[in-house]
């Protein structure tokens, strides 16, 4: 059975205490109760988009200024990596973003990025050739780390018997993980990323998606649910990589694709005119666990619908309008077939079967307040980022 989002009502099939509070809907985005803890001001407009038009947009110049800043830091990088094989390293998915900022590092600013892929065992195939035709354009080096599926089958198991929104956390734990600590190792200076302003300013809520890198909730679940040992499995807790790594290490985090203008449709038709590189249908679906994840598991199970938090990115960015996005909304991001054939798929690769899973899906939800966390230290350190400046998004 398909349950349709609607724009206008509560989609969420599951009702917790902090969902009781009326519905409402911004009036300038798309955000609306399906984050608790949305806050709107008398207009009617939410408190994302109060941040981005009071904070994010008047430090955001993606003009002659960034620019200028982004090849003044190009040139850093140049300059610290003379003498080694590789000046910086990227993580890529094969997505977008962070295709788009490898073709920007190695083409327009010059750099000699290593290009580093966690093969976690979802890749879709399009990624794959994605991520191969923007190595062979760009004569660019290419390190895949293989993660044991064993553990990794594990692992995401035990998120799914946790019943978590968060299901996704081993996949992105592992992407995290696996490139800081192969960067500390090989003494890499500067990570590239393809975080940015301009599809993310509006980031999804925590109670939707928690901290990946929290690694004392992850070992919990893995603890109470999970059956194989994790020896292989590329682990890194929030401190490690934000502060030992960056105060002790010496690895700066730089985001291109903030200095310059990025704009989704464009950047994936360069990318497509250049690379032969093939589009998505929606952000992040270059792995099909993502697919179910997105698709699937959060909006009908939790009633939390990620393409608001993107929509609304879009609309605060001007790259599509609210009624539009309204629009898709009101319509699944999957039709029924698809999603039956994703149910099975991913039930097969996780070792249920398709009525465990559909057991698991109308089991209880938790969040991430049942297991071990590291919120309130967490919080700390992002209060203490955006204090300084480095964190402009609303994280809570
Ligand atoms: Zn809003």
């Amino acid at each position: 059975m398909v349950k349709v989002m609607d724009g206008r009502s509560t989609p969420s099939p599951v009702e917790t205490a902090t969902q009781k509070r009326a519905y409402r809907l911004c009036q300038n985005c798309v955000m609306d109760t399906s984050d608790s803890n949305i806050v709107f001001d008398s207009r009617g407009w939410c408190d994302y988009c109060n941040n981005y038009y009071s904070n994010i947009l008047p430090n955001w110049h993606p003009d002659e200024r960034g620019d200028a800043e982004i090849r003044s830091i190009a040139d850093r990088i140049r300059f610290e990596g003379r003498g080694r094989d590789h000046d910086c390293i990227i993580g890529v998915s094969g997505g977008v973003d962070s295709s788009y900022v490898t073709y920007v590092a190695a083409a327009k600013l010059g750099l000699r990025p290593l290009v580093f892929h966690v093969d976690a065992g979802w890749n879709s195939q399009q990624a794959v050739n994605n991520i191969e035709r923007l190595i062979d354009g760009l004569r660019l080096d290419l390190h895949t780390e293989v993660v044991d599926w064993s553990e990794m089958q594990d692992l995401q198991r035990a998120f799914f018997l946790a019943q978590v929104p968060h299901i996704d956390t081993p996949q992105d734990h592992a992407f995290f993980a696996a490139l800081y600590n192969f960067a500390a190792k090989h003494r890499f200076k500067y990570v590239l990323t393809g975080a940015n302003y301009s599809t993310e300013c509006v980031r999804e809520p925590l109670e939707w998606h928690y901290h990946a890198s929290d690694l004392r909730q992850l070992m919990d679940i893995h603890r109470r649910f999970g059956k194989v040992p994790l020896r292989t499995f590329p682990l890194a807790g929030i401190f490690r990589f934000k502060v030992y790594y960056r105060l002790v290490k010496g690895i700066r985090v730089v985001k291109p694709l903030n200095y310059i203008p990025f704009f989704k449709e464009a950047a994936m038709q360069e990318l497509a005119d250049r690379f032969s590189w093939q589009k998505y249908a929606h952000k992040h679906y270059e792995s099909r666990f993502t697919r179910f994840y997105e698709g699937y598991w959060l909006p009908m199970k939790f009633g939390y619908d990620k393409r608001r938090a993107h929509f609304s990115s879009l609309i605060l960015t001007k790259q599509m309008t609210r009624s539009d996005a309204l629009d898709r909304l009101s319509r699944p991001a999957f039709d029924e077939e698809t999603i039956e054939h994703d149910l099975e798929y991913v039930a097969n690769k996780l070792d249920f079967t398709v009525t465990e899973l559909k057991q698991i899906m109308a089991g209880q939800n938790k969040s991430y307040h049942d297991y071990r966390n590291s919120k309130t230290l967490i919080d700390f350190g992002t209060k203490a980022l955006r204090a300084s400046g480095v964190q402009r998004a609303i994280i809570r």
